[in-house]
């Protein structure tokens, strides 16, 4: 981590102007666009497991019993995950959630699995939490890896969407992170 980013964590959220929220938010839906396509790219979530009777979420676990328990529908959103961050001290999401509530409602707190789970897969076509936009499973991350040659890195995707969801990050660094996603669109298309 550079020096400019620390001081940057150091600062909190409310040092921040509405309008470096507004334009942290802004980075990150164009950061949430390059992804949604490199996801949509690769294909593989609703054909290897959306689509599938026992998702790789239950496969991984082995779990016994009741095989219609945790179907591949649900993919790997049992839980409302996109209320939790691995990096709690980066990014107040305040703005997100409420542009995601705004345009998505509430999630339903009754459903078994996350309140943004629909039959098809998540509701949400932006908006997500970063942990949620970032996330893969390990059969997708090797997918990538030995199909294309990618490594994905969850945890540091996690990590760069809450800082420049944040607007911690330099334009320049902002650019790297969108050129590093479009570089992994463009390996999936050679
Ligand atoms: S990331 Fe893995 S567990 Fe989640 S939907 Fe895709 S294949 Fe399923
Ligand atoms: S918000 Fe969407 S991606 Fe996140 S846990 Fe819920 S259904 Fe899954």
């Amino acid at each position: 981590m550079d020096i400019n980013k620390e001081e940057g964590i150091s600062k909190t959220q409310d040092d921040f102007t509405s309008h470096q929220l507004e334009r942290g938010l802004e980075d990150y839906l164009e950061c949430e666009r390059l992804l949604t396509i490199f996801f949509v790219g690769v294909n593989y979530c609703i054909p290897e497991c959306l689509s599938q009777k026992v998702g790789k979420y239950r496969e991984r676990m082995d779990m016994p019993g009741d095989p219609t328990q945790f179907p591949g529908n649900m993919g790997c959103c049992p839980y409302d995950e996109f209320k939790h961050s691995n990096y709690e001290s980066i990014a107040d999401r305040t703005l997100l959630e409420r542009r995601r509530i705004e345009k998505y409602g509430e999630p339903d707190d009754n459903s078994a699995v996350c309140g943004y789970h629909a039959k098809d897969g998540c509701i949400l076509k932006d908006h997500k939490s970063p942990i949620c936009l970032a996330y893969v499973c390990p059969e997708f991350a090797d997918f990538v890896h030995e199909r294309y040659g990618i490594r994905y890195c969850k945890d540091k995707i996690e990590e760069n969407l809450e800082l420049i969801l944040s607007n911690r990050q330099s334009p320049e660094e902002v650019q790297r992170f969108k050129d590093l996603i479009q570089e992994f669109t463009d390996k999936i298309h050679t």
